[in-house]
């Protein structure tokens, strides 16, 4: 008989099993020869507890999905009365009770003119979706030339090789770049990276005015402009004013290019009404949406769009125009219903005003930190709060990104009790609503110490 190194796996802790099979998403899995895997085995609002008492708060909603807390008792009764009924079929040639209402509610809440819901399973594939209808759609109309999609310079839209076409993060797409599409990058609205001495407002018309010019040489062979609306999540947190969303629905009318605008990560109320394209008062073209959609407790993602884009599609079967794109749980009935709970808490309690007074509370308490040495910008938009830390802050200079000072925030937020996950140099606090003013202390607390002890040499 061999003596095995490795205990039973009944003995051995979750943490353990774990590592032996477990590859982590978005993770060197050699940092957890020394970083513990956080044990989870229950959730309530803003908190996940380990079975040995250890609790952190949330703060960053679950990679931003959890909007309303976890386990929100409507969620969980209308999943459990769903389970009763339906689970899953496939979408083709049938429908369900959840897929049409939720289909229904959608169109309701979303912009003015998005009339038709296009179910996927996840954020990517979303993404995926828009980028193939559009292009669909101008080919269709016997523009097929239109092959190419301009995004924005750090802009984030998914990981599959189309999504991550049109992402513009160093770090997830450099490895990949020879598989994928090649998209125009424009510059920005990004306001951390606005000129000393400009104006906010000559910051967007410059932008815009950049759009401009890739439009006036590129229209004839684009589909689409993709954009995160308002803050570029992945990319760092960085947020830009809602006049230039208004002023590039402005420019993709005049050179009639498809609007794309990605609310996977902003929408739900995050940046403070329910779609981050109402504050620039537009409609897209398309308009996906994925992470909060369920309240963050099933994987769905749906694309809206107008009845211009579904009648291109609409023809006899011979004319070959259909849309025929598909994943196997499409409208999934569980994920469906947990999105239908999460828009009916959204009509019923008055989740966005709470949020207006939990905003102004989190601005508040992290306003303190504008004075620090390694702090260049403290941003807010809503429920999204973001601190760019630097290593000098009059020339704004980064801190190498091999020195990973983020993961020393981290590491300090699991010591003392807060899920705070940095991107990079930027800490944010993207809380489930749930959270109460305390609850913001305490993270504002932990990060303000974690940021102490980040920059300290
Ligand atoms: C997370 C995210 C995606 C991708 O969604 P997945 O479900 O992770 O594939 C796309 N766009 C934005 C803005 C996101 O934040």
């Amino acid at each position: 008989m061999s003596t095995s190194p490795v205990p039973p796996a009944s003995l051995a802790s979750l943490a353990t099993r774990d590592l032996a099979v477990v590859w982590h998403p978005c993770t060197q899995m050699h940092d957890h020869e020394t970083l513990p895997m956080l044990p989870i085995a229950r959730a309530e609002g803003a908190w996940l507890h380990a079975d040995d008492g250890r609790r952190w708060l949330d703060a960053v909603s679950s990679w931003w999905t959890n909007v309303l807390g976890h386990r929100h008792p409507r969620i969980v009764a209308g999943l459990r009365d769903q389970l009763d009924r339906l689970d899953h079929v496939m979408l083709a040639g049938m429908t369900h009770e959840p897929a049409v209402a939720l289909a229904e509610e959608l169109v309701r809440v979303a912009p003015p003119g998005l009339s038709r819901v296009f179910y996927a399973d996840n954020g990517s594939s979303a993404i995926e979706v828009a980028l193939k209808m559009s292009f669909h759609y101008w080919r269709n109309l016997g523009q097929a030339k239109r092959t190419r999609f301009i995004a924005i310079e750090g802009g984030y839209h998914g990981e599959t090789l189309g999504a991550l076409s049109v992402t513009d993060v160093a770090l997830y797409r450099d490895t990949y770049a020879p598989l994928l599409l090649q998209p125009i990058f424009a510059p920005s609205p990004d306001d951390y990276l606005r000129e000393p001495g400009t104006t906010r407002e000559e910051h967007v018309q410059a932008r815009l005015e950049a759009m401009r010019v890739l439009l006036e040489r590129h229209a004839h062979e684009v589909c689409a402009v993709v954009i995160e609306p308002l803050v570029q999540c992945a990319g760092g947190m960085r947020m830009h004013d809602a006049a230039y969303v208004a002023g590039l629905r402005k420019l993709c009318d005049t050179f009639d290019v498809h609007l794309l605008a990605d609310e996977i990560a902003v929408g739900f109320g995050r940046t403070g009404t329910l779609f981050a394209c109402e504050q620039a008062g537009i409609t897209p073209d398309f308009m996906c949406l994925s992470k909060g959609l369920t309240g963050g407790t099933l994987p769905l993602s749906a694309v809206l769009t107008n009845e211009a884009v579904y009648a291109a599609f609409y023809a006899e079967y011979a004319a070959g125009k259909a849309f025929l794109h598909s994943h196997s749980f499409t409208g999934n009935a569980l994920a469906c219903r947990a999105a239908l709970e999460t828009l009916r808490v959204f009509r019923d309690e008055p989740v966005l005003e709470r949020n207006r007074a939990l905003a102004a509370h989190l601005a508040a308490r992290l306003a303190p930190l504008r004075g620090h040495p390694n702090v260049a910008d403290v941003r807010q938009t809503g429920m999204i709060a973001a601190i760019e830390l630097v290593r000098d802050v009059r020339t704004r200079e980064p801190f190498p990104a091999a020195d990973r000072r983020g993961l020393r925030v981290y590491r300090h937020g699991l010591e003392r009790g807060a899920i705070l996950r940095p991107l990079g140099n930027v800490v944010y606090v993207m809380p489930p609503y749930c959270i109460t003013p305390d609850e913001i202390d305490l993270v504002v607390d932990i990060a303000t110490e974690g940021i102490a002890l980040a920059v300290a040499d």
